[in-house]
C-alpha cells in the first residue's frame, strides 16, 4: 500500500502542485485545507478533507483515519505587505495553528514533518547567493512567523524526536506544465501573475514597487523558482525522512536573480503584448536582493530543477493564465 502524506494547505498554489507530484510518485496525498485561500478545484489528487488547522480534533482524526506517515505543511498566510499591516493574523495562522498541528501529531505519535519556510527568514542578505547557514534576521512579520516555526521544530526535535525538513523557498512562480494547476491567489499580489494579467488586458498596468533600490536597474532582485521544481523537492525531502534522514534546512532557488523590470520585460517578449508600468513607492518589508544558493539540496538529496530558466517559468505561467478555465 502506498504511504499517505497529509498535505496541509494542499488546495493552495504550492501545496496543490505538490499533491499532484506525490500522486505521480505513488504516494497518497490527503489534502487538508479550510479553503480560506485555497481552491476546491485544485485539490484533485488523493483524498480531500475540509478542516481548519485550529481544529485539533479534526486534524488528529485525519492523521489517524488516513494512517498518515508524514505531514507537509503549506497552510499559511504568505503576503509580506499584509503581514506588516495585520501581524496578529499572521501569528495566529502561521504560528499558533502550526503549534496545534504539531500537538495533534504528538498525540498520535506522527513524527515526520516537511515545512514550507522562506527566504524571508534571512532578512537583508550579508552574502549573495544566500547559503542556509546565513544569519536569520527577518525584516517583516511574515518572515518572523516562519522563523518562529523553524525554531519550534528544532525544539520539538530535541524534546520529542520529531524529524523535519525546512524548505526555504525563494520566489515560487510558474504553473503545472500539464496545464491542470496554476497560481490563483485572491486577491493576487504576486508579480508574475499580475504582469500576466496586464498582458491579458485584465489590468491597466503593473506597479513597480520601488525604483531606488541599490540594484543595477533600481528595482528589487529576486530568485524565481518553478513550482514543479519545488514540488519535486518536497518528494525528495519526504524520501530523506522516510529513509531515516536527520532534520535539515534547504534553500530552494535557482541561484540567479532577476529584477522586477527584467520580469516585466520577459513577459513582454514572451507574449508580444504591451505591458504599461507605473513607478510606485517601495513596499514595506522588501529587501533589495534575495538570491539563494541551493547547493546543499542538490548535493545531499540530488535535487535538479527542470525549469530553471526564467523564460520556462514564465512560459508555463502564461499558458495557464491564458487558457485558464472559468472555474479557476
Ligand atoms: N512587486 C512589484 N509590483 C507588484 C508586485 C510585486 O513591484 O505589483 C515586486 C515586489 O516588491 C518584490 C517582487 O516584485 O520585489 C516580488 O514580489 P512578490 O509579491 O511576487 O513575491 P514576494 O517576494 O513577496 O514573495
Amino acid at each position: 500500500m502506498s504511504e499517505s502524506v497529509l498535505v496541509a494547505g494542499g488546495a493552495g498554489y504550492i501545496g496543490s502542485h505538490t499533491a499532484k507530484r506525490l500522486a505521480e510518485r505513488g504516494y497518497h496525498p490527503v489534502v487538508l485545507d479550510n479553503l480560506s485561500r485555497g481552491h476546491r478545484w485544485a485539490a484533485r489528487w488523493g483524498t480531500f478533507v475540509e478542516a481548519d488547522l485550529a481544529d485539533r480534533d479534526a486534524v488528529r482524526q485525519a492523521l489517524l483515519e488516513h494512517r498518515i506517515r508524514a505531514v507537509m505543511h503549506f497552510a499559511a498566510h504568505a503576503y509580506v505587505g499584509e503581514s506588516v499591516r495585520s501581524p496578529a493574523a499572521y501569528y495566529r495562522n502561521n504560528v499558533a495553528n502550526t503549534l496545534t498541528l504539531l500537538e495533534a501529531m504528538l498525540e498520535v505519535e506522527s513524527d515526520l514533518f516537511i515545512f514550507s519556510s522562506t527566504c524571508a527568514t534571512y532578512g537583508e542578505p550579508e552574502q549573495v547567493p544566500i547559503p542556509e547557514d546565513h544569519p536569520q534576521n527577518p525584516i517583516n512579520p511574515y518572515g518572523r512567523t516562519k522563523l518562529a516555526v523553524e525554531r519550534m521544530l528544532a525544539d520539538f526535535g530535541t524534546a520529542y524526536g520529531l524529524r523535519h525538513v525546512n524548505l526555504r523557498y525563494f520566489n515560487a512562480a510558474g504553473a503545472d506544465p500539464d496545464g491542470l494547476l496554476g497560481e490563483a491567489h485572491d486577491p493576487e499580489t504576486h508579480l508574475v501573475p499580475l504582469v500576466l494579467e496586464v498582458a491579458l488586458g485584465q489590468r491597466p498596468h503593473i506597479a513597480i514597487f520601488g525604483t531606488d533600490y541599490p540594484t543595477p536597474d533600481g528595482t528589487c532582485v529576486r530568485d524565481y523558482i518553478h513550482v514543479t521544481d519545488l514540488a519535486d523537492a518536497h518528494v525528495l525531502a519526504l524520501e530523506h525522512l522516510l529513509g531515516g534522514g536527520a532534520s535539515r534546512s534547504y534553500n530552494l532557488g535557482n541561484g540567479q536573480g532577476y529584477s522586477v523590470r527584467e520580469v516585466i520585460e520577459g513577459v513582454g517578449r514572451l507574449t508580444g503584448r504591451p505591458i504599461p508600468v507605473l513607478e510606485a513607492r517601495r513596499r514595506p518589508g522588501d529587501p533589495a536582493v534575495l538570491v539563494g544558493s541551493s547547493d546543499r539540496i542538490r548535493t545531499e538529496l540530488g535535487w535538479a530543477p527542470r525549469y530553471a530558466a526564467l523564460d520556462a517559468i514564465l512560459e508555463t505561467a502564461w499558458r495557464w493564465h491564458r487558457d485558464r478555465p472559468a472555474s479557476a
